[in-house]
């Protein structure tokens, strides 16, 4: 075995051999797996959603995920110092790579709850001798909130500081801010954090989707949230099972508590693989150094690709925007008259979805009798795809 590894090792150092060799052994035919499965692929113009499968990875975090293949490490110093790296470069005390936003959501509320309490880690998610609220403005309850409440806790819903005041009692675990409803609270952001600090009751800001911008990685920090969560699989292009927590080192070093490799925990299904544990921190490097203003004029060309390729079409009307937070990128709004462009908003997306290629509008439960595309999730040429079936679609 280990003479055929040197053997081989040899013969790819020798790059005359190692073409001949390769021209020898033809290369096993690629399978394609999804047409195995029978899956189509679609054409994501939708944006950075789970159920799209999130984003496409970045080439740096997928090499991390066969390199990290190989070797077996010890899954809490591997943590420990992916977490080093990811709050050095975000300049945050500290940080860990959980499954996701949503599982960071989780962990971040047990480690309030529990601190290092070995007993309470055990205990959980029987709340017992715990602080078990956690209060919300109610303008910013969220689907995501489940997550919190996962741990057992009650959500305790106020409109005003004055009220968010009265709500505090020695069971307040933690303050849970929603950052893409800031403009629907009347408590914005500094002064959320400012009554955290005021009771000492940690303040957790949920910006999962709320990269790009970049500066949105360091803003929520360093403005003083005690943690804050962000997506690995949306904006970051990292692994869709993972994300980042980042925040106070007492707090992180709770909610690492109350995971793997701790098999007694809340968390203990929360699990993040070695691969992703360390495509995740490569996905943060990555994104970093990427030309955000590159990014930005490919999208902004793809949304004129699809509006200039509609122009003449008759009864068919484009507008350009971008969402005030949370997927802060460029989109594409499409409406018809529907005296000279016959077809439902429900037929038009059955098209799409149905047509040869498959494409996914930004989801009807979003968008009401418009469709809309988020430019961002396309691979090149697919902005011309999806204008030539717009084209099909609204001519027929
Ligand atoms: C997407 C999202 C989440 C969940 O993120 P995952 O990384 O998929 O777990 C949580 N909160 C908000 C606001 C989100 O948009």
């Amino acid at each position: 075995m280990s003479n055929r590894r040197t053997f081989l090792q040899m013969l790819s150092s020798l790059p005359i051999l190692n073409g001949l060799v390769g021209s020898v052994q033809a290369a096993p035919a690629k399978r394609d797996l999804l047409k195995e499965l029978g899956v189509r692929p679609i054409i994501n113009g939708a944006g950075v959603y789970t159920m799209m499968t999130g984003s496409l990875m970045n080439p740096e975090s997928v090499r991390a995920i066969e390199a990290m293949s190989h070797h077996f490490v010890r899954l809490d110093e591997l943590h420990d110092a992916v977490g080093r790296r990811i709050a050095k470069l975000l300049g945050c005390e500290a940080a860990m790579v959980p499954s996701g936003a949503a599982a960071g959501l989780t962990l971040a509320t047990a480690a309030c709850m529990t601190g290092t309490n070995a007993e309470f880690i055990l205990r959980l998610p029987d709340t017992t001798g715990m602080k078990n609220e956690v209060i919300i403005q109610k303008s910013h309850r969220f689907p995501y909130d489940h997550s919190v409440r996962n741990c057992g806790v009650r959500l305790i819903e106020v409109t005003s500081a004055v009220e968010l005041e009265r709500a505090i009692t020695p069971r307040t675990a933690m303050l849970l801010f929603l950052n893409k409803s800031e403009p629907l609270g009347q408590i914005k952001a500094a002064e959320f954090i400012q009554l955290g600090k005021k009771h000492a009751i940690p303040t957790l800001n949920d910006a999962a989707a709320d990269v790009p911008p970049v500066e949105n990685l360091f803003k929520y920090i360093k403005m003083g949230f005690d943690l804050v969560v962000f997506s690995g699989g949306k904006g970051l292009l990292g692994p869709q099972s993972a994300g980042l927590l980042l925040g106070r080192k007492d707090l992180i070093q709770a909610a690492r508590l109350n995971t793997v490799p701790n098999s007694d925990s809340l968390g203990r299904g929360l699990k993040v693989n070695k691969e992703e544990i360390v495509a995740m921190w490569m996905a943060l490097e990555h994104y970093l150094k990427r030309d955000h203003k590159k990014d930005w004029r490919d999208w902004e060309e793809r949304v004129r690709v699809i509006s200039s390729g509609l122009a003449s079409a008759r009864g068919v009307s484009t507008e350009r925007f971008v969402p005030e937070i949370a997927n802060q990128v460029p989109h594409l709004r499409i409406r018809w008259d529907p005296s000279v462009v016959k077809i439902s908003h429900a037929e038009a997306m059955r098209q799409l979805r149905e047509g040869e290629p498959s494409i996914e509008p930004v989801p009807a439960s979003y968008v009401k009798d418009t469709l809309e595309f988020a430019t961002w999730t396309f691979q090149p040429g697919e902005a011309e795809a999806v204008t030539r079936r717009l084209r099909e679609i609204m001519k027929a």
